[in-house]
C-alpha cells in the first residue's frame, strides 16, 4: 500500500499546471487525490510527477451565468451539498453529491476531479451527460468547451489531453431532476445509480455502473419522446449499456436494477 516513488509539484496557477504537465509525459494533476492516491497506492497509477491544484481557489467557485451555472473545477463535493445557487437552480446535483461516500470524502473530493477521473461508477458521470453538462478545459492551446456526451471515451478515460486541466462544468439551470443509487452500504459506491432531468422540454437519462463509461440511457429517452409511459420507457434501460459482473452484482443483476430504478426515476420527476 505504498505509491511508487513520484515527484511532487505545486501550481500556483493554472498556467503554471499546465507548464508543470508538459514538462514529463506521466505527471499527473492532483486535485482531491481521494481517486488518485488509492490508485496510486494499489499501483494501478504510478505517475513520475504530480502537479498539485489544490491550492488554485480561483477554481472554487459556483455562480449564475446565463441560463447557465458554472461550477468551478476544484470545489468541493460538502461545498456543492450547501450551496444556494444550487439548491434553487440545479438541486439534481446537491442531491446527487450528498450520496458521494462520507464526509470525509466529500470534504476532499472535488467535481472537476470526479468527472475527469472517468470512473463508470461516478455518480456525478452520470448527472452531467443527464444534464447535457459542458465541460471546459484549458492546455496549451487555450480554452475548449467539451459537451459532456463527448467527454467520456472509455473506463477511467476522458477527451482530455496529457496537458489539459478541467476548469469548469457547466450545467443549465433545470426544476426537474431525480439521481437514484442503488448502494450495498450507505456509503459504498453506486451498484447502479440514474439521473433524470427535464432539460429544454426533454427528458434525459444518466446511468452509473452499467457499461465501461457514464452512459446515457438513448433508448429511454426516445420512446419517452414518443409518448410511452415511463413503465415501457424503462424497460428499454438496458439498450446500449454493457452491465458488468463483479463482486457487488451480476451483469443480470444490474440490468434489473436499471430498469426498475429508471422507471422510478421517472415517476418521481
Ligand atoms: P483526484 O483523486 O485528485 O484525481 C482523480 C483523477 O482526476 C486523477 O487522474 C487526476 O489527475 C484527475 N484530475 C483531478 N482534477 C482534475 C482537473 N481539474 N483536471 C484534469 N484532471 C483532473 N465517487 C462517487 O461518485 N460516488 C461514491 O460513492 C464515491 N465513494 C467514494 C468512497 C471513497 C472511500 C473514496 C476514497 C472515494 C469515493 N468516491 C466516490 C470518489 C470521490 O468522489 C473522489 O473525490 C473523486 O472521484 C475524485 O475527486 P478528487 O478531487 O479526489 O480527484
Amino acid at each position: 500500500m505504498i505509491p511508487a516513488a513520484f515527484a511532487y509539484e505545486r501550481a500556483g496557477s493554472v498556467e503554471e499546471a499546465i507548464e508543470l504537465l508538459g514538462r514529463d509525459e506521466d505527471a499527473k494533476v492532483l486535485a482531491g487525490g481521494h481517486s488518485l492516491l488509492p490508485a496510486m497506492k494499489l499501483r494501478i497509477s504510478r505517475p513520475t510527477v504530480l502537479v498539485d491544484i489544490g491550492r488554485l481557489d480561483d477554481l472554487r467557485y459556483v455562480r449564475e451565468d446565463g441560463d447557465r451555472i458554472a461550477i468551478g473545477a476544484l470545489t468541493r463535493h460538502a461545498a456543492l451539498v450547501r450551496d444556494p445557487v444550487l439548491a434553487t437552480r440545479c438541486a439534481l446535483v446537491p442531491q446527487t453529491v450528498q450520496l458521494i461516500g462520507d464526509p470525509q470524502v466529500r470534504h476532499r473530493g472535488t467535481i472537476g476531479g470526479s468527472v475527469a477521473h472517468a470512473d463508470p461508477a461516478s455518480d456525478l458521470g452520470a448527472v452531467v451527460l443527464a444534464l447535457d453538462a459542458e465541460l471546459v478545459a484549458r492546455g496549451p492551446d487555450g480554452e475548449r468547451t467539451i459537451p459532456a456526451t463527448e467527454f467520456f471515451t472509455g473506463p477511467f478515460t476522458s477527451a482530455l489531453g496529457p496537458q489539459e486541466l478541467l476548469t469548469e462544468i457547466r450545467v443549465p439551470a433545470v426544476e426537474r431532476g431525480v439521481y437514484l443509487k442503488h448502494q450495498r452500504s450507505s456509503r459504498d459506491w453506486a451498484t447502479v445509480g440514474v439521473a433524470a432531468a427535464e432539460v429544454g422540454g426533454r427528458i434525459q437519462v444518466g446511468l452509473a455502473s452499467m457499461g465501461p463509461t457514464s452512459l446515457r440511457a438513448s433508448a429511454v429517452e426516445e420512446a419517452l419522446a414518443s409518448g410511452a409511459s415511463a413503465a415501457d420507457a424503462a424497460a428499454r434501460a438496458v439498450e446500449g449499456a454493457d452491465p458488468p459482473s463483479d463482486v457487488s452484482a451480476s451483469s443480470e443483476y444490474r440490468a434489473h436494477l436499471a430498469r426498475v430504478l429508471v422507471q422510478r426515476a421517472l415517476e418521481q420527476l
